[in-house]
């Protein structure tokens, strides 16, 4: 589960050390923000974008060897123009993958002179430039070459890195034809994402939607030779049959014991487990169990981690675990995903629900999490518009799901959440309002 493990990444960039603990941390890729205040639009729309990929200095690219490549070579190909920086690990994460996919799609004879990738880079220097494009097979617009590359992310408003945007080689000035969202797709599809059409994606998303339908608990968590799973070492049971578990409320719980913010996540996720099991102790008609899909590196870490842990577990290296991994689109671990009785998805966003309402989150469905938003909602109401709080010397405002973009990381808890928050208006610092530590100014302090 290579995908799933910190890279380590040699790099004498600061900036490396302050996002590793992103990559974990995330349920969704984490983009960089532009500051995009020095451009200005000069491209008009409805230009041939190939044009756009030379300067009025000169009509070429750099292959990888460094060797001088027209532009016009690109002609009659899909092009995925490569917006990225090595200063960035979720960027060199990414470029790690595109470089799997690309030259599976150049070993392919029908797709190989009909696909290439052009690295436009926001890399700090000549020397950064040159360092990350050796790992690159594909062509790079010249760093030099600054206008163009400026020009290119006003053009396809590029906002965030990594971006992968694709031009289709008939379609090439249209605006419609232009896929930005490339490298949600590379991770979600690889090398079926080709040629990246409209028509192919649909073709996909339909493929997928599918799959899902009809998912059950057997199709996901059994193989032709495993049907049971793993019972809890304490337990008498050794094994116990995947069958059991029809008509359960199920959670997936991908981890591990390298991973560090699962460190806080586990023990909380098994107090909120016990206190699942009480409430429904009783009741014959529902139950609930979790399943720990483990990315540990061996048996051991496995096993000494698993003992920590009062429920089930899919065998260690058990191949299902890389299906469900991708199946799920699992980007970051600690992560749970939900399964409802019927076996069908109820929510992958299982940590953030444990994190915000604890056990009053079960059974996780949609109806459930309406009432609790509105709850949340009601106590947001009583609390106050603005805080000060001991771990951040600006004011903090109260404000609602969805402000600062959907989920955020906890700057206190370190943990995922969404719906209310107090942030930060002036340098976007966030915590959930229950991590608040108002500072006392009252006399008596
Ligand atoms: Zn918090
Ligand atoms: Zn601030």
């Amino acid at each position: 589960m290579e995908e799933l493990e910190k890279k380590n990444i040699s790099s004498t960039s600061m900036k490396e050390e302050e996002e590793e603990e992103e990559i974990d941390n995330s349920f969704v890729p984490v983009y960089h923000s532009f500051s995009s205040q020095n451009y200005h639009s000069h491209v008009a729309s409805g230009v041939d974008y190939l044009s756009i990929l030379a300067s009025k200095h000169g009509d070429f690219l750099l292959s990888s060897a460094g060797d001088q490549v027209k532009v016009s070579e690109l002609e009659g190909k899909v092009v995925g123009l490569y917006f990225s920086a090595n200063w960035y690990s979720p960027c060199t994460k990414f470029t790690n993958l595109l470089v799997n996919v690309y030259q599976q799609l150049k070993e392919c004879s029908n797709v190989n002179l009909g696909f290439e990738i052009v690295f436009v880079s926001s890399d700090e220097d000549l020397n950064a430039f040159n360092a990350y494009r050796s790992s690159m097979p594909w062509l790079a617009i010249p760093f030099s070459d600054l206008e163009t590359r400026r020009a290119l992310t006003q053009k396809f408003d590029v906002e965030g890195i990594p971006c992968l945007v694709i031009l289709q080689p008939n379609d090439n000035k249209l605006d419609s034809a232009v896929i930005k969202d490339g490298v949600e797709l590379v991770y979600r599809y690889g090398v079926q994402a080709f040629p990246f059409t409209r028509e192919r994606l649909e073709e996909l998303r339909e493929k997928e939607k599918e799959k899902h339908d009809s998912q059950t608990l057997s199709s996901l968590l059994t193989h032709e030779a495993r049907d049971f799973l793993l019972g809890h070492p304490s337990s008498k049971q050794a094994s116990v049959p995947v069958a059991s578990l029809k008509g359960k409320t199920v959670g997936l719980y991908f981890s591990a014991q390298w991973c560090i913010p699962a460190k806080k996540f586990t023990p909380r996720l098994v107090s909120v487990y016990e206190k699942i099991k009480q409430q429904l102790e009783g009741k014959e008609e529902e139950d609930f169990e979790i399943v720990f899909v483990s990315s540990d590196h061996n048996q051991v870490e496995f096993a000494t981690y698993f003992e920590t842990m009062p429920w089930l577990a899919i065998p260690f290296d058990d191949p299902t675990i890389k299906a469900l991994a991708k199946y799920f689109d699992i980007r970051g671990i600690p992560s749970l995903v939900v399964l409802g009785p019927d076996g069908k998805t109820v929510t992958k966003q299982g940590r953030s629900l444990v994190n915000l309402y604890k056990e009053n989150a079960y059974p996780f469905t949609k109806t459930r999490v309406g009432i609790l938003e509105k709850q949340m909602d009601e106590i947001a109401k009583g609390l106050p518009k603005t805080e000060t709080h001991s771990g951040h010397r600006h004011e903090l405002t109260l404000v609602p799901e969805g402000h600062g973009g959907g989920a955020f990381i906890c700057c206190d808890c370190d943990e995922q959440g969404y719906g209310w928050a107090y942030q930060c208006l002036e340098c976007g610092y966030e915590v959930h309002p229950k991590c608040v530590k108002p500072v006392c100014r009252g006399p008596d302090n």
